[in-house]
C-alpha cells in the first residue's frame, strides 16, 4: 500500500501541476492582449505629442504670416496719414493704424502661447526619445518572448499529461477509481491531502489519534471523514520526506 500511496501522491502532484499550467494557458490570449494594449497606449501618447508639436508649428507659422500682413496694413495707414489732406482721411488712417497695431499685439501674444506649446511637446518627446527609437522593436521582442514562453507552457502541459496518464494507468483499478471519484466531487480537484499536525491539511478537520496512527502506518487507504480526501503522512524528520513532499494541497491560484 505504501508504494501505491506514493503513486497517488505523485498523481496528485501531476494533476495540481496540470491545473496550474492549464490556468496559465487559458490566460495566454488575455496576457498577450495586455502587452499589445500597453504598447498601443505608449504609441498613442507619442503620436499625440507629435501632433501637438506639429500643430503648434503650423499655427505659429500662420500667425507670423498674419503679423506680416498687419504690418503692411499699418505701413499703408502711416503713408495715408502723411498724405491725408482732409480731416476724415486723417481720422480714418489713424484708426486703421491703431487697429493694425492692436492686431499685431494680439497675434504676438498668440505666437508666444504657441511657442510654449511647441517647447513643451518637444521637451516631452526629447525625454522619451530612447523609448520612441526602440518602441517597435521592444514590442516585437516582448511579444516574441511571450510567445516562446507560451509555447513552453504547451510543451510542459503535454509532458505532464502524458506522465499523468502513465501513473494513472499503473494504479490498481480500485484506487484510480477512488481517486477519480474524489477529484470529480471536490471543487479544487485535489483528492489527496497530507495529514499534518493531527489534522487534514485540506479541510483542517482534526483527526482522531487512532486514525492518525493508521495514516502513519500507511497500510491502507484512509480518507478524511469530513472532506473525503485520501490522507497520507510525511515524516518530518525523514530524509525521504523531501522526495515525497507534495506541493501544498490547496486550490491552485
Ligand atoms: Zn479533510
Amino acid at each position: 500500500m505504501k508504494a501505491e500511496l506514493q503513486k497517488l501522491i505523485a498523481l496528485q502532484n501531476l494533476d495540481t501541476n496540470i491545473r496550474k499550467l492549464e490556468t496559465q494557458q487559458q490566460a495566454t490570449p488575455e496576457r498577450r492582449a495586455e502587452i499589445e494594449r500597453e504598447f498601443d497606449q505608449r504609441a498613442f501618447e507619442i503620436r499625440a505629442l507629435e501632433s501637438r508639436r506639429d500643430e503648434a508649428k503650423h499655427t505659429r507659422a500662420r500667425l507670423e504670416n498674419e503679423v506680416v500682413e498687419q504690418r503692411g496694413r499699418a505701413e499703408r495707414a502711416e503713408r495715408n496719414l502723411m498724405s491725408s489732406k482732409k480731416q476724415e482721411e486723417y481720422t480714418a488712417a489713424i484708426r486703421e493704424a491703431d487697429s493694425a497695431r492692436k492686431q499685431i499685439s494680439a497675434l504676438e501674444t498668440q505666437i508666444l502661447e504657441q511657442l510654449e506649446q511647441l517647447e513643451q511637446a518637444e521637451a516631452a518627446l526629447k525625454e522619451r526619445a530612447d523609448e520612441i527609437a526602440s518602441l517597435n522593436s521592444d514590442r516585437e521582442a516582448r511579444l516574441k518572448a511571450f510567445d516562446e514562453e507560451s509555447e513552453t507552457i504547451g510543451e510542459r502541459l503535454a509532458n505532464a499529461r502524458k506522465e499523468r496518464d502513465e501513473v494513472f494507468a499503473n494504479l490498481p483499478k480500485q484506487l484510480s477509481g477512488l481517486y477519480t471519484r474524489i477529484k470529480t466531487r471536490i471543487r479544487d480537484g485535489v483528492a489527496v491531502a497530507e495529514a499534518r499536525n493531527r489534522s487534514c491539511s485540506a479541510c483542517f478537520m482534526s483527526l482522531r489519534p487512532q486514525v492518525m496512527a493508521e495514516i502513519r502506518r500507511g497500510e491502507e487507504v484512509i480518507t478524511c471523514d469530513n472532506c473525503g480526501r485520501i490522507l497520507y503522512y510525511v515524516p518530518t524528520d525523514s530524509l525521504q520526506a523531501d522526495a515525497a513532499a507534495p506541493q501544498p494541497n490547496v486550490a491552485v491560484t
